[in-house]
């Protein structure tokens, strides 16, 4: 279960992880993109720390969207159309909701999944945000159908993120600009599913 202060919560602890992690991630997409990813993430975040006064009296859902709204309009890169489609698809698909349920948490990050593949045509093992997101919601689904707590479940869930983190420097690059270079993608770990084990952080850190 989430409350609003809880989604609230964990959108400032990752704005929080983006500015902090700006140049790890930026230093990633030296190596295989052009090196802005933490400057657009970071950037994103910014402002949508600027717009969240805003609406944070509104529901889950107008939050989550405003968020998406706000990183498609202000980061220019693949990621910001990225993430903003998954966060606008998760706040449709809580809509009207006071707080979340385990179901409703899941159905968000299944949607959000749902949105990026809709944006960026990729799937599992394109060295991309998807390799940490899809095994990280895997493994919460894996927990939460053992018996274990959504707090559990969090937790193998941040695990699982950064697992994919480390198998995207084993594999080739072939959605975005890391494809222009081939195998020589291999060896360098994905900036995108670098920021993608953050949100899983941050959820994880929210939820202990
Ligand atoms: P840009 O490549 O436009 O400079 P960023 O550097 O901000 O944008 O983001 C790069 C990240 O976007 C990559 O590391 C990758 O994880 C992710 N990405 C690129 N294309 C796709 C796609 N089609 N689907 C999912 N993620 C993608
Ligand atoms: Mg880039
Ligand atoms: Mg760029």
């Amino acid at each position: 279960m989430a409350t609003k202060a809880e989604v609230l919560d964990f959108i400032r602890i990752y704005a929080d992880k983006m500015a902090e992690h700006r140049q790890e991630l930026t230093d990633y997409d030296q190596a295989i993109g052009d090196g802005d990813h933490g400057i657009n993430m970071s950037r994103g975040f910014k402002a949508v720390m600027e717009k969240l006064p805003t609406v944070e009296e509104k529901n889950i859902d107008d939050i989550l969207k405003a968020v998406g709204m706000t990183l498609v309009s202000t980061v220019g890169g693949a990621s910001g159309p990225l993430y903003g489609t998954a966060f606008m698809k998760a706040g449709a698909a809580v809509k009207g909701k006071e707080e979340l349920s385990n179901e409703d948490i899941l159905l968000a990050l299944d949607e959000a999944v749902g949105g990026i593949q809709f944006r960026g045509k990729a799937v599992e093992g394109e060295k991309t945000i998807l390799d940490s997101m899809i095994p990280a919601i895997n493994a919460i689904k894996a927990s939460l159908a053992d018996g274990q707590t959504m707090a559990e479940a969090l937790v193998a869930g941040e695990t699982a993120a950064w697992n994919g983190v480390e198998y995207t420097k084993t594999i080739i690059a072939t959605k975005g600009r890391a494809s222009y270079l081939g195998e020589r993608s291999i060896g360098h770990q994905d900036p995108g599913a670098t920021s993608m084990a953050y949100a899983f952080q941050a959820i994880n850190e929210v939820a202990q």
